[in-house]
């Protein structure tokens, strides 16, 4: 046995199997991102603890000699354990290596890629039609979300896919509605853009806001951000059905159906979701960047389609 073989041996260390194991189930519980091993230490102290493992364990040091050079290099045995079962991982391609990462994201990191989030879903028995609304990332999903980012809003927009009824695989038409869900959620701050409700679930895998499609889904809208609005789940159903649109300057405008509902309709309490959830003319919160605001071609079909005036 090596050297290292055998000091792992002596110290009791986690197989590196399990570590492999162990660190899908982390990068699935840091939303498919960690930091890479040597500047991320908060992280290599984090998988020690869910090993419990000693001091000992946790500071002992490899030392290597190479002879050629006549130097000693020392690693943390711990250190390259987890390396080690990283490294495994990229070679099965169930995620990306820090090298390969730093062109998407400019930070060195570790990133789930699509078949290490569906191994990771499984090792934690969660049923894969969670994928579409986890917060969870996954190389092939950011890829995308760049591309649409470093494009400019174009001038002849189509909301409508005519080439979405020749359906892509499942597996891509996965990836592109995962995708327009991050970078809708994300350009909103994951706030509703008419009322700014933000809030997310105790364990914090689920944000009640969702992205929405202007052009629905079911009308072939198309899955990207010229398409999208981040809305809470009541004002994404009022504005599903038409109960109100937005303006070409973005300003609420609303139905004049409203003025006609018995007393008791869209009351909780004392709020009444017609005066003081939909205010007409109100502004409606925007992403930051103009260039991914919704595009007026998607907003203009709303109102011809679905708004009730
Ligand atoms: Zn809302």
């Amino acid at each position: 046995m090596s050297y290292e073989g055998d000091m792992l041996k002596k110290l009791a260390m986690p197989t590196k199997q399990d570590v492999e194991k162990v660190l899908l189930k982390t990068l699935f519980k840091h939303n498919g991102i960690i930091k890479e091993f040597s500047s991320g230490e908060e992280i290599v102290e984090e998988i020690a603890d869910l090993f419990l493992l000693n001091e000992e364990q946790r500071k002992v040091v490899l030392e290597r000699i190479y002879k050629k050079e006549n130097r000693i290099v020392k690693t943390p045995l711990w250190h390259r354990l987890l390396y080690r079962a990283a490294d495994s991982l990229a070679k099965e391609k169930l995620v990306t290596r820090p090298t390969t990462t730093i062109q998407l994201t400019n930070r060195k990191e570790w990133m789930l890629t699509e078949n290490g989030y569906d191994k990771a879903l499984r090792l934690l028995d969660i049923p894969f039609e969670r994928k579409e609304v986890l917060p969870v990332k996954s190389f092939e999903v950011q890829k995308l979300i760049k591309r649409m980012t470093e494009m400019s809003a174009p001038e002849n927009y189509d909301p409508i896919d005519n080439k979405k009824v020749i359906k892509t695989t499942s597996k891509e038409a996965s990836i592109r509605s995962r995708g327009f869900r991050q970078i809708v959620l994300e350009s909103y701050d994951c706030k509703c853009c008419i009322c700014g409700l933000k809030i997310k679930s105790p364990d914090s895998l689920y944000w009640e806001v969702e992205a929405a499609h202007i052009v629905p889904h079911t009308r072939n809208g198309k899955d990207d951000v010229w398409n999208g609005l981040a809305l809470c789940r009541l004002h994404h159903w009022a504005f599903d059905v038409g109960w109100f649109s937005i303006t070409d300057d973005f300003k609420i405008i609303v139905s004049d159906f409203s003025k006609n509902i018995p007393d008791d309709y869209g009351k909780i309490g004392s709020y009444d979701f017609f005066k003081d959830g939909l205010v007409e003319n109100k502004p409606v919160f925007l992403p930051a960047n103009s260039y991914i605001s919704p595009h007026k071609k998607a907003i203009q079909w709303h109102r011809e389609n679905i708004f009730y005036r």
